[in-house]
């Protein structure tokens, strides 16, 4: 099988990146890689629980402001057509979402205002629990009454409900909750790594029941090696199409470009784009023991051609690899987006 004439005729769809969205990023050698890699679609991450929710407005800002200009070779898209036209004119589509609820400020009626600043999926907790429902790595209290009525909206306005970084019941009652696919964004099996920020196979198979996706997640930790590898990736992948079909499963490898390429200046600024700063300035978010603490590694993104390759050498057929590189993730913008 030819896997990179597969990797080069297939929409490739990256459902959501891991570098910390600062407000003065640069953003050309921030998202240069996903260009080199022959990414067309990429979700950025605008903002997380960790930091004040008028963060996230802040990136989002500067995003739409300056990535036409800064980033030219990207281009901010509202709907799926926009993104086909965009691939057509071999750009780099682009729309965001946020991971946890912190950043509605207590208000269901954000969910509208995001969706149409080009947020298009949103995750209920960072981790630890916040007024929506539950952390993956804190007391597994489940859904609140706040995280169902958000739901309720998120399906009205359009935007898509992940699960990933959010508690076990919180998860299985939205998946039960929601009206339209539900997807885990970025999230490997917990049957092959057992890690806190993973999934069982019962939250696989709920979320493959509502229609939704799995995204395999390229981080070391949620891998299990010290170093991510495409083989590794195309394992994780073909564990969860066992167990669903390969129409549930697409990729979100969660990158961060090293912070030497994407830094601009010495201001001795204490934030950057590394979450590996972060981490250690907020152990409440990535407790200790869970891995963090000796830090992340990514999969580059410019591999992704591999992973292609993988996924034929694992018994995908050409249709099915298609549909994981990004038709998959593709069906769930065209049922969910408005
Ligand atoms: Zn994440």
């Amino acid at each position: 099988m030819d896997a990179p004439a597969i990797y080069r005729d297939s929409l490739v769809w990256d459902d959501h990146c891991g570098f910390e969205m600062l407000p003065d990023a640069p953003l050309a050698p921030l998202l240069k890689p996903w260009r080199e890699a022959g990414v067309d679609y990429l979700s950025i991450n605008v903002g997380y629980d960790v930091k004040a929710w008028t963060r996230t407005i802040e990136n989002i800002a500067a995003l739409r402001r300056r990535l036409p200009t800064e980033a030219p070779f990207c281009r901010l898209v509202s709907t799926v057509s926009e993104i086909d036209q965009a691939r057509a004119d071999g750009k780099l589509a682009v729309t965001f979402d946020i991971e946890g609820m912190d950043a509605l400020a207590g208000r269901t009626d954000m969910v509208q205002l995001y969706y149409d600043l080009g947020v298009r999926h949103m995750l209920f907790a960072y981790n630890r629990n916040n007024l929506a429902g539950s952390g993956c790595h804190d007391e597994d209290t489940g859904l609140t009454d706040f995280g169902r009525q958000v739901i309720v909206e998120m399906n009205r306005v359009g935007m898509v409900v992940d699960c990933s970084h959010s508690g076990f019941k919180t998860t299985m009652a939205a998946m039960e909750i929601s009206a339209d696919p539900v997807v885990f964004s970025h999230s490997n099996p917990k049957a092959l790594v057992d890690h806190g920020r993973n999934i069982t196979d019962e939250q696989i198979k709920a979320c493959a029941a509502t229609g939704g996706v799995i995204g395999i997640n390229g981080v070391n930790l949620f891998l299990g090696e010290e170093v991510p590898s495409p083989s590794n990736v195309a394992r994780h992948a073909a564990y969860i199409a066992e167990l669903t079909g390969p129409e549930h499963v697409g990729l979100s490898l969660d990158f961060a470009p090293k912070e030497e390429d994407t830094e601009d200046d010495a201001s001795g600024n204490q934030e950057s784009s590394d979450v590996s700063g972060s981490i250690a300035r907020n152990p409440h978010y990535w407790p200790p023991g869970t891995g963090y603490e000796k830090g992340v590694s990514y999969l580059d993104i410019r591999r992704l051609p591999d992973i292609a390759t993988e996924l034929a050498t694992v018994g995908f057929r050409k249709s099915e690899i298609a549909g994981i590189l990004g038709g998959n993730f593709r069906r769930i913008a065209e049922q969910v987006w408005k």
